[in-house]
């Protein structure tokens, strides 16, 4: 294909979209302004240890991961289901609610929740299993935490386990995100596995990147303007082009109103011993604590046992702030005796802040200009499936109106 089409940024949703143009023989040129792929999904070697850049899990259920991705290849670990929640001074090991609600907080119900949660979890999971991501995402949005309440759920529930959990998915504590994200999550963990690649989550931008034939990645490079016909690079080039996908996230960039987004730390340690079961998420569910979710795994590389702990309480602290409480509170939860800080990653950019969260969009909403389309999570809702879907339908819109405008030349 003669047609100079580029691409802006080497994240999930831009190597989508350079694999859909590689099917309808297009060549793209990526164009990253960091010094590798993957954008927020990487995996970095510290001191041995393989750590990924922020606690994050593929759910196995998203449709689009079954379309692109390779699961066998990505040698998955599967994270136990249900929960450990740490709830004043006692830690609760509670069942899946979303694959067997019968199992959820068998022994300590009253702590948890109450025979009346259990009744709501049984509706929430069958009405949930009925409705189809279509219309999940075409309900009318409200926040989470009005969604649960107006759903029934008593308010033990809503703290002791809704907010604690889906505080570390949504990365905001107060569950103020939009409900369409939550009955999309609570399908998705419903519908398969929370997953991890063996060698950490950057392996599923290595393995995207890997199936491009004929695209060209310039990195260390970063796009400053864009029109119709030009791309201006940091260094004031310009280059021609006849056809562009945007998967940086970075509307500015054509003048538009900047995105809004939600932040977290990341902070390993090495840990002798934990009460936390591996590959399980321990939450705590006690307020005013600065680690929110944490999660023990045993390091491929080295076989010692890691946390990854994230912590939401990071506005108005300094990272060594955060640290000295995090170690505090590792200590006191998770019965550890010595705790080896490793690494800590502070990510300012980590989640989209948006409301009207959309499974997908028309062309109308994602055209810029003739020739310039736009992907990227932060259109759509802040997860893998979206960056994925964003890239799709980008790269399909640009071939379509590609191949009308061929029509009608000839
Ligand atoms: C801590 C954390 C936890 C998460 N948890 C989950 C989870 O559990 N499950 C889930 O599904 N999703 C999760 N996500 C979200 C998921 O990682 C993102 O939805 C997805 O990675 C977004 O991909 P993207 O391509 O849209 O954007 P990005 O990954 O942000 O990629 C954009 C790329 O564009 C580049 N770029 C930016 N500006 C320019 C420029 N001007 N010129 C050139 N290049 C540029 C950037 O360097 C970057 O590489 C999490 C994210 C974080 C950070």
């Amino acid at each position: 294909m003669e047609d100079k089409v580029y691409i802006i940024g080497a994240g999930v949703s831009g190597l989508i979209a350079a694999y859909e143009l590689e099917q309808y023989g297009y060549h793209p040129i990526v164009i990253e302004k960091s010094s590798e792929v993957g954008g927020r999904v990487k995996t970095l070697q510290e001191n041995g240890f393989v750590l990924d850049v922020g606690f994050q899990v593929l759910l196995s259920a998203y449709p689009l991961a079954q379309k692109y991705l390779d699961m066998e290849k990505l040698n998955l670990r599967k994270l136990a289901s249900g929960a450990l929640i740490y709830s004043n001074g006692q830690a609760y090991r509670i069942g899946d609610p979303l694959r067997n609600w019968n199992i959820l907080f068998p022994t300590l119900l009253s702590d948890i929740g109450s025979i009346y949660d259990k009744l709501k979890i049984l509706q929430l999971n069958l009405s949930l299993k009925n409705k189809s991501l279509k219309d999940i995402f075409s309900s009318n949005e409200k926040t989470t935490y009005d969604y649960l309440v107006d759903f029934g759920f008593s308010t033990k529930i809503i703290n002791r386990f809704f907010k604690p959990f889906f505080s570390g998915i949504f990365l905001e504590p107060d569950l103020n995100t939009s409900s369409r994200m939550f009955e999309f999550v609570y399908k998705m963990f419903g519908e398969g596995h929370a997953t991890i690649p063996q060698l950490g989550i950057g392996e599923i931008s290595k393995q995207l990147k890997g199936k491009l034939k004929h695209t060209e990645f310039v990195y260390n490079t970063e796009v400053t303007e864009m029109t119709n016909d030009f791309i201006t690079l940091g260094s004031g080039e310009k280059k021609s082009h006849q056809g562009v996908i945007i998967a940086s996230n970075t509307p500015s960039l054509i003048n538009q109103e900047e995105v809004k987004w939600k932040s977290c730390m990341c902070i390993y340690f090495e840990v002798d011993q934990t009460n936390i079961p591996q590959e399980t998420i321990a939450l705590i569910a006690d307020t005013e604590k600065f680690a929110n979710n944490l999660y023990a795994y045993r390091d491929h590389s080295t076989n010692k046992t890691i946390l990854s702990v994230t912590s939401l309480e990071i506005q108005n602290h300094t990272d060594q702030e955060i640290i000295d409480h995090v170690t505090r509170e590792v200590k006191h939860y998770t019965g550890a005796s010595t705790i080896k800080y490793i690494k800590h990653y502070r990510i300012n950019k980590a989640l989209p802040d948006r409301k009207n969260l959309k499974m997908t969009v028309t062309e109308k909403e994602n055209r810029l200009s003739e020739n310039i389309f736009i992907a990227g999570d932060s259109l759509l809702n802040g997860s893998l499936n979206a960056a994925m879907e964003s890239g799709r339908n980008a790269a399909i819109q640009l071939i379509n109106y590609k191949k009308k405008s061929l029509e009608i030349s000839q």
